[in-house]
């Protein structure tokens, strides 16, 4: 292809990608599926990767990718990042309204209401459309750089549509908003957590702040973080003179808006506004801990000015927690997904802020001690959100007080509970506990470790709801039929997943090891382990010891392992696999080695290949000690071409660099066609 035409075709891709990311991340309103998506992507991708001159910093392949550094560098704020004073109750929000009412001196003014999102901040700076640089807010005069981690939130604009207000906003702007981590995706990286061992985040806002600030891009990516703009500054100050079309301007320019916005005439308005937005609070996606209200007018803005600390035109309303007192009766225990054993406060019901709770939180035995509570006490007990209730504190202590201590077998199955040294959790340790089953299932399952396509969340559900399975090796005795009379699923579709299990016999060794879901043992770990000792056999029978040999392999995970297969349940299971036909010997792939005649020389991959796709290729090329690039010159050493190979062939050709094909390419790297 030529550059031009090249040029043209990227062009054309990323505008159709961020209009597409701007549905998905924005809107929330996909128009194509995720698949279709995936493959505007890896059609962009191998064009940049084919001529990586006209790769740009805003292109929607940039998003992930930058490496790990070693710390965060500062910035000064354009402006400073002032926070807001809080009014705890209608009263002081009413002194507020009168010290704003007496500095216009009788102007007339308005209010603009917006949720105050519970979040950190953070400063977008764009030059000529295209983001440059993401300060936290730091310490308000200058905060943290994190570009590389805030170019992996899905609805920061990488590019923002300044053209689209139709009006003179000069290309370089900065944009001001809130990064939150939705609840979902909070409880899922807690639950995540928890199964690894590690401490819990306390909440979403804390969560967000460790993502954003991980040196890591990939952790960032992965911690799924939303981002909302309210500020929209040129050299520091507002853009328009008034903040309504500041928010108006920031959606036309594709950044995602709280739709929860209001103009309001004054003090009543803004008070409807604040008891209107609360009841939403329990069914938004993120937590919210009250209304910001804004003066209108930039330059009622001015008059009104600042103090030290805070900008005396802004106002931020907190809501209440809800809070109420009653009785703890009884302290029971909850079995998780993961296997930890919650402890819960059953209490005499209460209304706590509309909403009659039965039940709360304890979290885990520390929270308890640190407590002190016991059945029988009179406990303040708070609400906020829809997140699950909790036990703030002992209101008064009971006549006859019942400790509470953990029980040593588990509520559901009977199999031992521990507490590994260093941990909060107790933990049932049967793999075949029922409550953990629907967890283990969706991990076996999951790509990187049985790859059953389609055997989603639905399906498992299903599946356990109708008893056909009771652990996981009951997947392998499924019956088309037997799927076919689920919900939703077809004659072909059935058939398909059926495929999908048989086809997962043949996973090897590490994955199978991975599939077992022994805590502290995923992809990497299995690696190792099957590195180490080639069957499952082998494994099975390693003492600590022996397990430690293994790459990477500590005390904690090898006591871990010594623990899995201690517990006859899991040896069960594990036999019940074997039985199955699973792959329970390794064949390691010979080492890497290097090759005369490939070492340090330069491959050129074109055109589609008969067997291997072109990650492959590369894979082999760089295990052999070669480099593969993306264009032909005369430093290149082979051009490997297949079907359809286009310029990169004439100019192979032309500049006289050797053409392989793949069966000459394989015995080049002495690996035999299979
Ligand atoms: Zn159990």
């Amino acid at each position: 292809m030529l550059l031009e035409a090249a040029s043209q075709e990227i062009q054309r891709l990323r505008e159709e990608i961020r209009e597409h990311e701007y549905h998905y991340y924005v809107l929330d309103q996909p128009k194509i599926s995720d698949a279709q998506y995936d493959g505007l992507m890896r059609q962009l991708h191998d064009l940049e990767a084919a001529y990586p001159a006209l790769v740009t910093q805003d292109s929607p392949t940039q998003r992930v990718g930058g490496q790990p550094r070693a710390g965060f560098q500062t910035a000064p704020h354009s402006s400073a990042m002032l926070s807001l004073d809080n009014a705890l109750n209608d009263a002081e929000l009413a002194a507020f309204d009168n010290r704003v009412r007496d500095l216009l001196g009788g102007l007339s003014y308005q209010y603009v209401a917006e949720l105050k999102l519970d979040g950190l901040s953070l400063a977008l700076r764009y030059q000529q459309g295209s983001l440059r640089i993401a300060i936290t807010r730091g310490n308000g005069q200058e905060g943290e750089v994190v570009t590389e981690n805030a170019r992996t939130i899905g609805s920061v604009p990488l590019y923002a549509r300044a053209e689209a207000l139709g009006e003179a906003l000069p290309g370089d702007f900065e944009v001001r908003g809130e990064v939150v981590m939705p609840r979902a995706a909070f409880e899922r990286l807690n639950e995540q957590r928890e199964e690894e061992g590690l401490s819990l985040f306390a909440n979403p806002r804390n969560a967000a702040a460790g993502a954003l600030r991980v040196l890591d891009p990939a952790i960032t990516a992965s911690r799924r973080l939303d981002f909302y703009a309210y500020f929209l500054l040129v050299d520091g100050a507002p853009a328009f003179d008034s903040q309504w079309r500041c928010l108006e301007a920031l959606s036309a320019m594709g950044f995602k808006v709280n739709p929860q916005r209001r103009l309001c005439d004054g003090l009543p308005s803004l008070l409807t506004t604040i008891r209107e937005w609360e009841a939403l609070r329990p069914g938004l996606p993120y937590e919210i801990d009250g209304v910001v209200a804004k003066v209108d007018s930039r330059v009622q803005q001015e008059l009104l000015g600042w103090t030290a600390k805070a900008p005396r035109w802004a106002i931020a309303f907190k809501y209440a927690a809800s809070q109420a007192e009653t009785v703890l009766e009884r302290i029971t225990v909850q079995v998780g997904r993961t296997g930890a054993l919650t402890p819960v406060a059953n209490l005499k019901p209460v209304v706590v802020g509309g909403v009659t709770v039965s039940r709360a939180t304890l979290h885990n035995m520390d929270e308890i001690e640190r407590l002190g509570v016991a059945e029988g006490d009179t406990v303040l007990v708070e609400r906020s959100g829809d997140v699950i209730p909790k036990v703030v504190r002992i209101v008064e202590q009971g006549p006859e007080r019942l400790q509470f201590t953990m029980p040593s077998a588990c509520p559901e199955c009977g199999g031992h509970v521990v507490r590994e040294p260093g941990e909060v959790a107790y933990r049932c340790v049967n793999a075949a506990c029922p409550a953990k089953l629907r967890e283990r299932l969706l991990h076996f399952a999951s790509r990187p470790v049985m790859d059953i396509d389609g055997l989603g969340d639905a399906i498992v559900d299903q599946l356990l709801t109708k008893q056909l399975v009771t652990d996981v090796s009951d997947l392998y005795r499924l019956h088309a039929d037997q799927i076919e009379a689920l919900d939703r699923m077809g004659k072909k579709s059935a058939q398909n997943l059926v495929a999908q299990i048989e086809k997962s016999r043949q996973q090897p060794l590490p994955r199978v090891i991975s599939a077992l879901g022994i805590r502290f043992v995923g992809e990497r770990t299995a690696q190792f382990l099957a590195a180490e000792f080639p069957s499952m056999d082998e494994l099975m029978q390693a003492s600590e010891e022996q397990l430690q040999r293994a790459e990477e392999i500590g005390p904690k995970v090898a006591r871990s392992i010594r623990g899995f297969f201690e517990d006859q349940h899991n040896v069960d299971l594990v036999e019940r696999l074997r039985a199955a036909g699973l792959q329970f010997h390794y064949d390691p792939p010979r080492p890497a080695t290097r090759l005369e005649g490939v070492t340090g020389k330069t491959f050129v991959l074109t055109g589609t290949l008969p067997n291997l796709t072109r990650d492959q290729a590369k894979a082999y090329i760089e295990a052999a000690g070669g480099k593969v690039a993306g264009s032909v010159s005369k430093k290149t050493s082979f051009v490997v071409a297949g079907e359809e190979a286009g310029s990169k062939l004439d100019k192979a050709r032309s500049l006289g660099v050797p053409v392989l094909d793949e069966a000459q390419l394989l015995s080049l790297l002495g690996t035999a066609s299979s």
